[in-house]
């Protein structure tokens, strides 16, 4: 067998199928925003990899920290020991995250930072004598990873996990927040959406531990991007129901949607924040789950008296030493000004694509573009055109989209965007 022949005979890829497992390219290296085969041809990696490599790939200033850190000390357990890793990756997420959010549970998953978060709300409930509060509310259109409890708060009806829903848990679904970011806002409840969520609460919330959404952007669910204003209604209501905010920004966090964080649209924090993908800026997986002190105090003080929950890999040295160098490149702010650079380029080259007969919509914010089509995109054509063009783009659902690194040059990312419009004009 060849390597490609054993790879699609024995290797699972995400969402694939073994029977009929479909093209793959082979990749030999990554560096910056390039992809590199074996045979030394390119592709720019216009989806920073699902969301992660922010800084490109291979950047010389996370190589260098995993580097010294791997002759070191690869991997030690979490329980009963502590490193400086962990402690220097914990010193620059307080130092970027709003202040308040503080207290950190590192996980190896978006999968399982969710996970954590469901179950921090929980057990805090609890704590609180609250213990009938076990459900969740979330919102239409959301996407929290493919484990069981996670799979649960995603749309049950058009999102990825349908197939499961009969073995799944029962969530409180409403449906997203009708007004789109940049729109005007209306005030009253029945037309931006949060008389539902006040009718819920007002019905429910006695059973319900926690809210929680992606805020601003919803990815993987549709690359929607509603107002920030319907998040501080939320906040308020959740407040006065003694139900819990958790912001999921594993995809969103880190500067993608032109803010470090995409809740800094809205000025305001949640109870609990899930955070991953371009925490190592893309070079080895880490998560986290970031909760308030109160949380943790009112945690430590339930029947338990710990938090439940331990990864083999928590808080592993190699990826909070990458964690942290990949932190110390956002700190000087420079990206920023790159971010809304990617923005306004995108948002005039997409134009190209407004008027073609198959397009729906076309939105870009801070470093993500995307050309909704009518109807459902085949990712196999931007596959094989992948090789021509040297643009590695992955349509998911009706949607053409790209999320390039930060350090894509004006020039790469006409070529990315050139692609996107090209893929609409061919599927319209
Ligand atoms: N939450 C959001 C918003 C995501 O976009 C993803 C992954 O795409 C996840 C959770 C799950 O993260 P992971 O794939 O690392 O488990």
């Amino acid at each position: 067998m060849t390597p490609t022949e054993f790879d699609a005979c024995h290797l699972w890829h995400p969402y694939s199928s073994l029977s009929d497992p479909g093209p793959t390219h082979m990749i030999a290296e990554a560096e910056g925003v390039w992809l590199i085969r074996p045979d030394g041809t390119r592709m720019i990696d216009a989806m920073s990899s699902w969301w992660c490599a922010s800084h490109g790939h291979r950047h010389p200033v996370i190589v260098a920290a995993m580097e010294a850190q791997l002759r070191r000390m690869p991997h030690v357990m979490f329980g009963g020991l502590t490193h400086q890793p962990a402690i220097d990756m914990g010193r620059s997420l307080t130092r970027l995250l709003p202040q308040g959010l503080d207290r950190i549970f590192f996980c190896d998953s978006g999968s399982v930072s969710v996970e954590v978060a469901l179950k921090m709300a929980v057990q805090y409930q609890m704590a609180m004598g609250r213990g009938n509060k076990t459900g969740f509310a979330t919102i239409r259109g959301g996407y929290h990873g493919d484990s069981w409890k996670a799979m649960s708060v995603c749309d049950p009806v058009n999102g990825m996990h349908g197939l499961f829903r009969g073995a799944l848990s029962i969530q409180n679904f409403l449906p997203r927040p009708p007004v789109r970011f940049g729109e005007a806002w209306p005030d009253a409840p029945d037309r931006n959406g949060l008389a539902g969520l006040e009718a819920l609460l007002a019905a429910k919330g006695n059973g319900i531990a926690a809210l929680i959404l992606e805020p601003v952007v919803q990815g993987a669910g549709g690359m929607y991007f509603y107002h920030p204003e319907w998040l501080r209604g939320a906040k308020a209501l959740c407040a006065a129901h003694d139900v819990l905010l958790i912001f999921d920004e594993i995809a969103t966090g880190f500067g993608r949607s032109g803010r470090m964080f995409a809740m800094d649209h809205a000025g305001i924090t949640p109870d609990i924040l899930c955070l991953g993908k371009a925490l190592t800026g893309g070079h080895i997986s880490l998560a986290a789950t970031v909760a308030t002190a109160h949380i943790a105090a009112e945690i430590g003080n339930d029947a338990a008296g710990v938090f439940m929950h331990g990864p083999t890999y928590m808080a592993n040295p190699l990826a909070c030493a990458a964690g942290a160098a990949s932190l110390s490149l956002l700190e000087d702010g420079a990206w920023r000004d790159r971010v809304a650079q990617i923005e306004t380029q995108m948002r005039e080259e997409l134009e190209a694509a407004r008027n073609l007969p198959g397009v729906a919509d076309i939105r870009t914010l801070g470093a993500i573009g995307v050309i909704e089509m009518k109807d459902r995109v085949d990712p196999r054509i931007a596959h094989a055109r992948a090789s021509r063009t040297g643009i590695w783009l992955r349509p998911f659902g009706r949607n053409i989209y790209c999320m390039p690194p930060f350090i894509i040059t004006p020039e790469q990312l006409s070529r990315v965007t050139a692609e996107m419009v090209s893929l609409a004009a061919g599927a319209s």
